[in-house]
């Protein structure tokens, strides 16, 4: 519903011009004006409130202080070169320092001449000190006009600055364009959100979060938006959602046979746990309502998520169809084929293998059985969803670990059958329930919150590299109980070269510690051929060798339930759901388990916060939403696929209220009038007709 204005070219709108046009376009992806209009703030400085350098207190946000600049002078070469300023006024001084941009600051400060600073405030060697702070002019006269507010604050480059559009002339700009084009911004939301929460028109919205009068405006146009770009999202996923429903016929599993009620009753080595069971009541109905399913399971490492695929997939053969499990790497899909071979006797179900390493021959078999319907299920890596693979009649698709499988390979599978299989996704990364919903929110979700019974705790210790002869001491005790051990360590991602050095290293170390022939070692990383990965991780599943030094190749899903130490050398290294789920590989059977983090002896905050919630928790949840707090969802897998990259306002740690009260909203608007057929809803329908209308939505894909 937006006015034709706001997709001219930027290069029209007065004070750009064709050459800043260009670099808007290169530089921050400012191709039109709704682009521009988009551009918020990152900033505001609070020009009401100048603090004195005798206030400064280092617990300040971001403030601004009115200064005299005494001098300046550059120091250091090269890559230590910085400028460094004396300020003063009067009740202190304070110092003033630039590693960027010298050369141009070196042209253009003025000794002498007083300067409104903004910027955080530190406490360095005794002295106030603000680094890279940014500096105008003072002019009385401005201030003294009255008008006082906040002032927005945009991103800027060195580029940019070379053509005048700092931070102050993109605020230029950006009030040439409400000039010419804020009265014919149009509405998204309907009006009775609007009043319900007490949001702004979009007009007052846009106007408000580029130059807001006072702080209470600010807060209310950024609610506004955030909302508006929220509920966008979820508007858009579940409009997908409810497509695909209407248009995708389901597989019916109407019958609960023979298969599924014989392993329950007979196989099944133990007593499901409750949550077990409510997820596969979730998906027995599910499949019985003749749409198709798809649906993410969450649960925490241990939660015995392969039971409740099996089951599923069960539930598939019993009515006629096949059934797949996708793992994302070999190690993995091999361990779910021994483990599923296990529990099922072998005239049950037929199973087989399919990965990259398949031989030929046997490929041709599985092929064979696979378009005849003697084999009902196939487990193996992405090899499976590519296109020589095809089944008789494939019913049900299980992934387990979604977040390595693109939404690309979902569509894959979709294809295998006339009628769409029924899709199981399976994650041990516990994503928090914000971004599950933005990221998954065409998913329907199901949470295996519960372990099974009897397991005990981790206990999880975090060692200095100086305490190592414990670890060793620790490690050799729980051997001679007949347990065995696992030694991590990271991937530094810049250098394949240097994560093998620094794990030989290790295994250097470890043979020495643990000489043989009373200790045997398996080493498995990435550089190992598959067939040599499976050869020493079948070593240490079977009890041949009691330490298993590796790479993350071992991350997700392994499952040797003797196993009961996982030491992570360098833990500081590794991020917290990472960290977490390295630590759910032990635990698995029934003596106590330990997780040693070992890290070096100086630690970052961030570092020590990790190191110390991993000690502290097990609730894989709670150390996820940590984990967001700390890194922001952009740094958690998945998000590429997402548009939650694009997310100009809200912020998925912070916001999760208005993110639920916008998808509440949604839900509330297909439940009640699903074809966005009364009035107040046109604008919503042409939005859904034309996904690029409407100043929000151009970003997200
Ligand atoms: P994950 O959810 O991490 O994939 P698994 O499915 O590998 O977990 O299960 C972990 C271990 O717990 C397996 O050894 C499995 O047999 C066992 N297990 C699963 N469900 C139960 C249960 N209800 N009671 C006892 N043990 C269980
Ligand atoms: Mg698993």
């Amino acid at each position: 519903m937006i006015e034709q204005i706001l997709k001219s070219p930027i290069a029209y709108l007065k004070g750009v011009g064709p050459q800043r046009a260009e670099i808007l376009k290169k530089e921050i992806g400012i191709y039109t004006y709704s682009d521009l209009l988009t551009y918020y703030p990152f900033r505001y400085i609070d020009k009401t409130k100048f603090y004195k350098i005798n206030q400064i207190d280092v617990d300040l946000p971001f403030i601004q202080v009115l200064v005299r600049l005494r001098s300046f002078e550059i120091i250091g070469e090269k890559r230590t070169k910085r400028l460094i300023a004396q300020a003063i006024d009067d009740t202190g001084e304070i110092e003033l320092i630039w590693f960027q941009g010298i050369n141009w600051l070196q042209k253009n400060l003025r000794a002498n001449q007083v300067y409104i600073i903004f910027g955080k405030a530190v406490l360095f060697n005794g002295k106030v000190q603000m680094a890279h702070p940014e500096m105008e002019s003072y002019n009385k006269n401005a201030i003294s006009k009255g008008n006082l507010r906040l002032q927005p604050v945009y991103s800027s480059t060195e580029k940019l600055k070379q053509y005048s559009l700092d931070s102050k002339g993109i605020q230029k700009i950006m009030s040439n364009l409400l000039d010419v084009c804020l009265d014919q911004i149009q509405e998204s939301l309907p009006f009775y959100l609007i009043e319900k929460y007490k949001l702004y028109k979009q007009q007052q919205a846009i106007q408000n979060i580029h130059f807001p009068l006072d702080a209470h405006n600010l807060k209310k146009a950024q609610s506004t938006l955030k909302f508006e770009e929220l509920f966008l999202i979820q508007f858009r996923m579940l409009k997908a959602k409810m497509l695909r429903t209407e248009k995708y016929k389901g597989n019916i599993f109407s019958n609960v046979g023979e298969k599924f009620n014989y392993f329950y009753n007979n196989l099944l080595p133990f007593e499901l746990t409750n949550a077990q069971k409510k997820v596969i009541k979730e998906i027995r109905f599910d499949t019985q309502r003749g749409a198709q399913m798809n649906r993410l399971v969450q649960g925490d490492v241990g939660s015995g998520k392969t039971i409740v695929a099996l089951m599923a997939m069960l539930l598939a053969i019993d009515n006629g169809f096949q059934a797949c499990l996708m793992a994302p790497t070999e190690i993995l899909a091999t361990q779910h084929y021994h483990s599923l071979k296990a529990l099922l006797p072998n005239d049950f179900v037929t199973i087989s293998l399919l990965t990259g390493s398949t031989k030929k021959k046997d490929r041709k078999i599985i092929a064979e059985n696979l378009a005849s319907g003697k084999l009902s299920i196939l487990i193996g890596t992405h090899a499976l969803i590519e296109e020589p693979v095809k089944f008789k009649n494939l019913g049900f698709a299980v992934i387990d670990e979604q977040h390595r499988f693109g939404v690309e390979q979902r569509a894959k599978l979709w294809k295998k059958n006339n009628i769409p299989p029924h899709i199981l996704v399976m994650t041990a990364t516990p994503i928090p329930r914000t971004l599950a919903m933005t990221l998954y929110g065409d998913l329907d979700i199901s949470v295996i919150d519960e372990l099974p019974a009897g397991r005990k705790p981790i206990e999880t210790k975090h060692l200095f590299e100086s305490q190592r002869l414990r670890m060793f001491g620790f490690m050799k005790q729980e051997i001679a109980k007949g347990r065995q051990v696992y030694i991590v360590y990271p991937l530094i991602q810049e250098s394949a070269k240097l994560d093998l050095k620094n794990l030989l290293d290790g295994v250097d170390t470890m043979s020495k510690e643990f000489p043989l022939p009373q200790y045997k070692i398996s080493i498995v990383h990435g550089q190992l051929k598959a067939a040599e990965k499976e050869f020493e991780m079948q070593r240490f599943v079977k009890g041949e060798t009691q330490i298993m030094v590796a790479t993350t190749v071992i991350e997700v899903g392994v499952n040797v339930p003797n196993a009961s130490v996982m030491i992570i050398e360098n833990a500081e290294r590794f991020g917290l759901s990472q960290l977490h789920q390295l630590r759910g590989r032990v635990g698995r059977g029934a003596e106590q388990s330990y997780c040693i983090l070992m890290s070096g002896d100086k630690l970052s905050k961030d570092g020590r916060i990790r190191l110390d919630t991993m000690v502290r928790s097990n609730d894989g949840f709670e150390i996820a939403e940590i984990d967001l707090q700390l890194r922001g969802p952009g740094n958690i897998e998945g998000k590429q696929q997402s548009g939650v990259m694009d997310l100009k306002l809200a912020d998925l740690a912070t916001d999760q209220t208005i993110l639920n009260e916008a998808r509440l909203s949604v839900l509330d608007i297909f439940d009640k009038d699903p074809n966005l057929e009364l009035p107040e809803h046109q604008i919503l329908k042409s939005i859904s007709q034309n996904s690029d209308n409407g100043i929000m939505l151009n970003k997200i894909s």
